[in-house]
């Protein structure tokens, strides 16, 4: 009976798992000792932080979306059949078409979705750019947009905490471009008493928003929207007029993982060093879908992709593994058109931004385009 591996989830932390595992096992898949089920819900996948990009109209959609069977090692068998229960103590996943798919090594990697309709009005009245679509939209509203107050809320905890800073010092160059700045009022909330939850990004970030004329309130939880009246209003109890209002809206897990019972919301107990969801040996958690206190980031999954692929292929090969994730992140973070500055960080390491440079922008630019490399598991 070969070893089965079933990876559920094919965007950025799936595929590159798979990807490594194919490579790190080729001989025992050509041979039929191992099998590697990937089961994912779309035929399509998509660099999600293109989207910053497609608002301001700096790449086109289709560059950021490819055919998930082109990207995944010819060995691994693809499914796009949504897996609909987890079952962990039979050890079979089980699809939306009725197949099962047993499983000896399980991966869990159903990211991480936007839920906007837990705030009351903010479909109606708000925009976001944490999908195709959001982004879009939020593209041609820009377009048509004449001046006044553009609110820029967070809700927590989201994919890329790092986004919202970069959709606003990208804002802010878009009017100065348009030669807008003196009819346009940027202002941010987020719901803590800073600018960000890492601190040091949040020291960074204040003289930056002060240079740039930026308004923020902090503990700001966004509670409801009067999408009429153009007015958010928060948990803390204040409210705030917009013209155009851009957020961030909650996030929640894939609905499979709380109907399996792994964790509330979506979010699985995972070990933060193993991955391995808590209390199991054959089930690996990477990427958003873990409840670890770390940033949820396509750098999370790719380091964590790394480490599952390692245990598993060493697991299966010499019988036992130690390698640990030291909960290392990168993020490139965009501070205009053409600057960007970085962060890396792990559990140990607290984050220091470095001044920005036209060269880190043109890092992360290269990145986005070598992005595929990265899925494909050669970078
Ligand atoms: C606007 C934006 C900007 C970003 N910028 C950055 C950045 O600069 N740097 C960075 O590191 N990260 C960035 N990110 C975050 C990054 O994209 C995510 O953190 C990363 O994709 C997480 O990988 P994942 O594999 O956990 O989830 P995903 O890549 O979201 O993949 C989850 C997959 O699981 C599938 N799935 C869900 N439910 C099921 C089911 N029931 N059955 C089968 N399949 C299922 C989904 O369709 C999806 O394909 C950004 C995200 C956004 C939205």
């Amino acid at each position: 009976m070969p070893k089965r591996i079933v990876i559920i989830g094919g965007g950025a932390g799936g595929t590159i798992t798979a990807n490594l595992l194919a490579r790190n096992l080729y001989r025992q898949l050509v041979s039929g000792h191992v099998v590697i089920n990937m089961i994912t819900d779309k035929a399509e996948h998509v660099y999600q932080p293109g989207f910053l990009y497609v608002v301001f109209d700096k790449v086109r959609p289709d560059e950021i979306v490819r055919k998930q069977k082109e990207i995944l090692d010819q060995n691994i068998n693809l499914f796009v059949d949504p897996a609909v229960k987890i079952d962990k103590e039979n050890k079979i996943v089980r699809t939306q078409s009725g197949k099962e798919f047993p499983y000896d090594f399980l991966v869990i990697a159903t990211g991480s979705r936007i839920v906007p309709e837990d705030i009351p009005g903010l479909k109606e009245g708000g925009h976001w750019f944490y999908d195709m679509e959001g982004a879009k939209k939020l593209r041609q509203a820009l377009k048509d947009f004449s001046g006044g107050r553009i609110a820029i809320t967070v809700g927590v905890p989201h994919k890329c905490p790092v986004a919202p800073l970069e959709m606003t010092f990208m804002l802010y160059e878009y009017f100065k471009q348009k030669e807008m700045l003196d009819k346009v009022e940027l202002f941010y909330t987020y719901p803590i008493n800073r600018l960000h939850s890492l601190e040091p990004v949040a020291n960074w970030a204040v003289p930056e928003f002060e240079k740039k004329g930026i308004k923020s309130e902090t503990f700001f939880n966004m509670e409801e929207i009067d999408a009429e009246k153009k007015v958010v209003r928060s948990m803390e109890g204040s409210e705030l007029n917009y013209d155009l209002l851009i957020t961030v809206p909650p996030h929640k897990g894939a609905p499979v993982i709380a109907d399996s019972g792994f964790g509330k919301d979506g979010w699985i107990p995972t070990n933060k060093k193993t991955l391995h969801n808590e209390g199991s040996d054959d089930v690996y958690v990477v990427g958003d879908t873990t409840n670890l206190p770390i940033s949820k980031a396509g750098s999370t999954a790719h380091f964590e992709s790394h480490i599952v692929a390692e245990r598993i292929s060493s697991e299966i090969t010499e019988g036992f593994s130690e390698t640990e994730y030291d909960g290392k992140v990168i993020c490139f973070v965009e501070t205009s058109f053409d600057e960007a500055t970085y962060i890396w960080f792990n559990y140990k390491t607290p984050p220091t931004p470095v001044p920005p440079s036209k060269m880190i922008h043109w890092m992360k630019l290269g990145y986005n385009r070598l992005y595929w490399l990265s899925a494909k598991g050669i970078l």
